[in-house]
């Protein structure tokens, strides 16, 4: 059965509209595919978490929301159609073409998905946390790590991210903080080694944030509780970067596909995963790191090989 908001005269459907989103769709409508574009908030993804990026080739300092803008213009300007609505399932059909379905009940069908959900950082859920994101408090030590030369800054989490992060954050802090709920880290014992033999980190036991408060500037506190004993302090910092887990947004897919442990998608050289078909980009896939620059890659890598994929698909149709 048909349902009467079902399109199916689709060649891609792209999940998501980030970075990796966009720049799928501009190379989608540079290669002449029907494409639509499912975005639940406003395109842009974490560029809109982001305030400054200087790590985007063309652009030494850039606000998050004005590459979004751009980036959003330029898919645009190729004929991108975007939709804003919230994607709860892609299920392959017996035919191998893809079931599209979103919370407002439309349906979208075609022979090739693109995943670009990317994933969501978790958060600490303190107050001040979303004031100040991006106004010293960042989940990105990579893309945020510069804008603390020669400050006070903390790290929250015990894991190998927090620890590894705290590492290459003192190349441009002064001091670190790594605070952590217990009094032993989770984290790899080569990974606890160094962190232990490097004067410019702190490990602040058995302790947890509370709240994090500043001035419109940004960050320079932050409320503290001992976990064992229950007393609080504070601790004035200029910036925290929380690594307390990062869940990949991959159970958007139905049916069974490859990913790691932590539910990152696997995919080939060309970003299809393991159901054919189904491609992915970004934050979501298995990677070494996650950046701008690493999601529009693989969002290029991924519409060239859907044009391959559709033609191959019709070459062998026509049989
Ligand atoms: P993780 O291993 O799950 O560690 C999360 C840390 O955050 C834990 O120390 C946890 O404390 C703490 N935490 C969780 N919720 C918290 C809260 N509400 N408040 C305060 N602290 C909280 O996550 P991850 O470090 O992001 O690593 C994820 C996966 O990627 C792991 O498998 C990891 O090995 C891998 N990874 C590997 C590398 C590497 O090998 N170089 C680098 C990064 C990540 P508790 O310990 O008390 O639970």
């Amino acid at each position: 059965m048909t349902d009467s908001r079902e399109q199916s005269e689709l060649d891609v459907v792209i999940v998501g509209g980030g970075p990796a989103g966009l720049c799928a769709a501009m190379y989608a409508g540079r290669g002449m595919l029907k494409s639509i574009l499912i975005e639940r908030g406003l395109p842009g993804g974490e560029l809109l978490n982001t305030e400054k990026i200087e790590d985007y080739p063309g652009f030494v300092s850039v606000l998050g929301r004005d590459l979004a803008e751009k980036m959003t213009e330029h898919a645009k300007a190729f004929g991108a159609e975007i939709i804003q609505d919230n994607v709860e399932g892609i299920h392959r059909q017996e035919d191998g073409t893809f079931r599209v379905e979103t919370s407002s009940g439309n349906v979208y069908r075609a022979p090739t998905v693109l995943l670009t959900a990317g994933g969501t950082p978790t958060k600490l859920g303190v107050p001040g946390e979303a004031e100040y994101a991006g106004r010293g408090v960042s989940y990105c030590a990579v893309c945020d790590g510069a804008f603390f030369r020669n400050e006070i800054i903390a790290v929250v989490g015990g894991g190998d991210a927090a620890v590894e992060e705290a590492a290459y954050l003192t190349r441009y802090a002064e001091k670190v903080y790594l605070i952590h709920r217990r009094d032993s880290l989770r984290a790899s014992k080569l990974l606890q080694d160094r962190l232990f033999a490097d004067p410019k980190i702190e490990v602040i036991w058995d302790t947890e944030v509370t709240e994090i408060t500043g001035d419109p500037g940004g960050v320079k506190e932050l409320s503290l509780r001992n976990t064992a004993d229950g007393s609080t302090s504070t601790l004035s910092v200029t910036g925290v970067f929380i690594f307390i887990g990062f869940r990949p947004n991959s159970d958007l897919i139905k049916e069974h596909f490859d990913h790691d442990a932590a539910g990152y998608v696997i995919t080939d050289d060309r970003m299809m995963t393991s159901i054919p078909g189904l491609f992915a980009a970004g934050d979501l896939r298995v990677q070494l790191t996650r950046q701008i620059t690493t999601a529009v890659g693989d969002a290029t890598t991924a519409a060239i090989a859907v044009e391959k994929y559709l033609a191959d698909r019709k070459a062998l149709s026509s049989v």
